[in-house]
């Protein structure tokens, strides 16, 4: 007998947000997922302007700017994974994120001179947080921090919490690329995660993982980029040069139970590329889970998850 369940769709965060929920409460618990996601939207600055983000981003170099708990939290986390991925996500990317305009109607190619200008102002260390007057003060003029590398993932986690305290059954949800599943549909508890193609269009997939309550988040070259003079330039930036990361990877995936270390860790393993990437989450990240597609056609996995992966066999890729 199949379970009863919600599917709904909304458009939030600068991406399209997918819900199933299933049981008896799942359409009223969407719509609080959908109720939080807006709440979130605007308190993060998901390119909106009047947020305490966008305060920071004015006035953080005059002053110590005084932050909602909330805020506060994301924002020390952010500054936790820049920490521990060595500046290969960093939250204080902003200002060379910015130049590139990736995304806004028109992306261009910044000349170096402005690259290297951009990057002077970057660096998380500069990032002052004080946890008893929860204040955070730039010690550089022209910083900027933009949590678009995790925003999402700390939704995702939000969105869990609400599926928990409301004990629905199972859910799915999908906040641009990143997923998470909790709980049970039908009457497994596992769920089988497609892995998008990144040389194919939107929705062919290139295989399939099985997880049960865990995100499951994807940064790859082919989700946003532009093309100038025939060279494609893509929205992952290196912090050590400014341009987009010369990386060998076409995308990864990072799987594990916390979708904001998901979301930085798979912008951070991108950049990393995948000998620097895998040795990082082999030595420093265990309890996570990857799945590396390189730009010579090869599906590599962790080894924690070689049992629940499965490789689409007309995809064109090698496996392992
Ligand atoms: P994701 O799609 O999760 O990999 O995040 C990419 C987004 O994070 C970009 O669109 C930028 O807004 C931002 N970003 C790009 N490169 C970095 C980086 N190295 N560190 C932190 N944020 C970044
Ligand atoms: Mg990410």
């Amino acid at each position: 007998m199949s379970m009863k369940y919600f599917d709904s769709e909304m458009f939030c965060m600068g991406t399209n947000i997918t819900q199933r929920v299933y049981g008896e409460n799942g359409e009223e618990v969407s719509f609080e997922v959908q109720r939080e996601m807006r709440r979130l939207e605007k308190l993060m600055n998901f390119y909106k302007t009047s947020s305490e983000v966008s305060l920071i981003n004015e006035v953080g170099f005059e002053r110590e700017v005084k932050l909602s708990k909330e805020v506060f939290e994301v924002i020390k986390s952010a500054k936790y994974f820049s920490e521990r991925t060595y500046g290969a996500f960093d939250v204080t990317l902003a200002p060379v994120i910015k130049m590139w305009g990736i995304f806004t109607e028109s992306p261009r190619v910044p000349s170096n001179k402005e690259i290297l200008k951009a990057l002077q102002c970057v660096g998380y260390s500069n990032l002052i947080l004080d946890d008893n007057k929860r204040t955070v003060r730039f010690m550089k003029e022209n910083m900027k921090i933009d949590l678009g590398g995790i925003a999402k993932g700390y939704a995702a986690d939000k969105a869990v919490q609400i599926y928990s305290k409301n004990r629905v059954k199972g859910a799915f949800v999908n906040l641009g690329g990143n997923v998470i599943v909790f709980g049970e549909k039908e009457d497994e508890d596992e769920w089988n995660i497609g892995i998008q193609n990144p040389l194919k269009m939107r929705g062919e997939i290139l295989g399939a993982v099985k997880v049960k309550n865990k995100s499951v988040v994807t940064s790859g070259s082919y989700v946003r980029y532009f093309e100038k003079d025939n060279i494609r330039y893509h929205h992952i930036i290196d912090p050590k040069t400014g341009y987009p990361a010369d990386s060998d990877l076409l995308s990864v995936t990072i799987i594990s139970k916390n979708s904001m270390l998901c979301d930085a860790l798979s912008t951070a393993v991108f950049v990393l590329g995948y000998e620097k990437g895998i040795n990082l989450l082999t030595h420093e990240f265990e309890e996570t889970s990857a799945i590396f597609i390189t730009n010579d056609k090869k599906v590599k996995v962790t080894d924690n998850i070689i049992e629940d992966f499965v490789l689409v066999e007309e995809s064109g890729f090698d496996y392992n």
